[in-house]
């Protein structure tokens, strides 16, 4: 296996990681880390259209997501293509996670946070408990999965992991010089941002990350519930 990532990031849908960690994503990218997506599902059903037929809508966002990899310097996208609003927590795709963290071997895994109360998307939810589940104890014990222990699929420790969209945020991470390549990314989904940005979208974002970065000594931030794991 030569083919390591030191940072992971498993989003839901094709846009949710420009939201939640894209600056971040470049900042890593521009100090030398090699960063891979994983994107879970194939946002099929994200539209206001009522003219888009799922496949074609699902094909574009994929173009969508490579363009804004492209963006970040991200070095591959996998697609799982799962049905979008159709994500469980299964022993599939559990195993389907544990493997790409045994195959990549990250020292940071990035998703969105499970914890969320009340109105959260399914599939966010799902992810993020899906991700910790497989994160520990999955991909570290060795009798997990006999078979991939015989395709060479070693036991893997992650080092940290962090939850973007947290209501308890403890790490705030400087974007500061990041963030128009961040606003660069999220323009590449044109079929959720609209080819000109939603109108006060950016403002938006701005705001909030200069919130997020209140008490630091830098001006805009992402922030995330960041777990440092003891082996
Ligand atoms: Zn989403």
């Amino acid at each position: 296996m030569t083919e390591q990532a030191q940072v992971m990031v498993i989003t839901p849908h094709p846009d949710d990681a420009e939201i939640g960690a894209a600056g971040t994503v470049a900042r890593w990218v521009a100090e030398g880390k090699s960063v891979i997506y994983v994107v879970c599902t194939n946002g099929d059903k994200g539209t206001v259209d009522t003219n888009m037929k799922p496949d074609e809508l699902a094909r574009i966002r994929e173009q969508e997501q490579l363009a804004a990899a492209k963006v970040l310097g991200v070095k591959e996208v996998i697609f799982l293509r799962h049905p979008d609003q159709g994500l469980e927590d299964t022993p599939e795709f559990r195993k389907e996670i544990v493997r790409l963290i045994r195959r990549y071997r990250p020292e940071t895994v990035v998703t969105t946070d499970p914890y969320r109360r009340y109105v959260w998307h399914r599939d966010h939810r799902i992810t993020g408990q899906v991700t910790l589940d497989a994160v520990f104890p999955y991909a570290r014990d060795f009798l997990s999965y006999p078979d991939l222990l015989e395709q060479g699929l070693q036991p893997h420790k992650v080092r940290e992991v962090l939850l973007w969209a947290s209501e308890d945020p403890n790490y705030r991470s400087d974007i500061t010089n990041t963030f128009a390549i961040k606003m660069a990314a999220l323009r590449c989904h044109h079929s959720q941002v609209g080819d000109e940005l939603r109108p006060g979208l950016e403002e938006r974002l701005i705001q909030r990350a200069r919130e997020m970065a209140k008490g630091e000594d830098f001006e805009l931030a992402e922030a995330f519930h960041r777990v440092e794991i003891q082996w």
